[in-house]
């Protein structure tokens, strides 16, 4: 099965190709993070095949210039070694020392940032599976350029922190809000609905073993009920319609809706007035026997 990083990248990479100034930043974004700079090549090197095709395809629109793509254990090269192309690359990119740093004077626009940072994603970033857990990180060999980025994420609110793996400096983010923010600002837009989904569902989770003290036996006895009354209440709701209840039914029935990790006697004290134990029960057991009859 695909990871989840490689779905959200394949998904980038055949984004359909934005304006002439998004692309040049996407493209900047992917060599800045993905290249190794020398004075006579600049060599880009990923370990994913679309992201290789996606580097091709953009440089030939901007430069008009054909690269290569060849294969060496298991990741894809371009090498582009034609003078005047990397002198024009040169002087888009300040490039000290063999590394370059973010070419903030063609990030002025919004456009052209969201473009950039899908390009850095694309060239260094890895995002978890939401199932297991939350983290987006980018993982680079160089500091400086690191802490680069640091501060680019943090001038488009972000607040990424920051932690050494051996030989590596990372950049990386565990909450869901701002993963969910970062997937919306790149464009990944059906990784976003997944991750999004994932994290609805987990909280649903979290919220019914957080819901009170009861054992899990009980807790189990809820959920039970709870998507009995559920069941119920859709039913009527498609048959005749919550509306033609009478008030106290259709009361308990948004309720039991809106709180499906509740016990009944938590139900009870949300009606108004509060209602006891036995009452919550006796509204729910007519709402089921409504929707029997149908
Ligand atoms: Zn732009």
């Amino acid at each position: 099965m695909k990871s989840f990083s490689r779905t959200t990248k394949e998904e980038l990479a055949f984004l359909e190709k934005d304006k002439d100034c998004c692309a040049l930043s996407e493209l900047l974004g992917l060599m800045v993070f993905a290249g190794s700079f020398s004075n006579n090549s600049i060599k880009i090197q990923t370990e994913n095949d679309c992201i290789a095709i996606r580097f091709q395809g953009l440089f030939n629109e901007l430069f008009d210039y054909y690269i290569p793509i060849s294969i060496e254990n298991n990741s894809y090269i371009l090498i582009i070694d034609k003078l005047d192309i990397i002198l024009k690359i040169y002087s888009l990119l300040r490039i000290i020392g063999n590394t370059p740093s973010i070419p903030y004077e063609y990030l002025k626009k919004d456009c052209c940032k969201s473009s950039f940072l899908r390009g850095t994603f694309l060239a260094s970033g890895i995002i978890m599976d939401p199932r297991k857990n939350y983290n987006l990180e980018f993982v680079l060999k160089n500091e400086a350029l690191a802490l680069n980025l640091k501060g680019f994420l943090e001038s488009l609110g972000f607040l990424p922190k920051i932690t050494k793996r051996k030989k590596y400096t990372v950049i990386y983010m565990k909450s869901n809000g701002m993963i969910s923010d970062f997937l919306g600002y790149i464009k990944a837009i059906n990784a976003l609905n997944t991750f999004s989904d994932v994290v609805i569902q987990k909280e649903f989770t979290n919220n019914f073993n957080r819901s009170s003290n009861l054992d899990i036996a009980n807790t189990d006895k809820i959920y039970v009920a709870s998507s009995e009354h559920i069941k119920a209440i859709m039913e009527l709701d498609e048959s005749v319609g919550l509306d033609t209840l009478p008030e106290e039914l259709r009361e308990i029935a948004f309720l039991r809706i809106e709180n499906p990790e509740l016990s009944l006697t938590e139900l009870g004290k949300l009606c108004i007035p509060p209602i006891t134990k036995s009452g919550v029960n006796h509204r729910l057991k007519k709402i089921i026997k409504l929707a029997e009859r149908g």
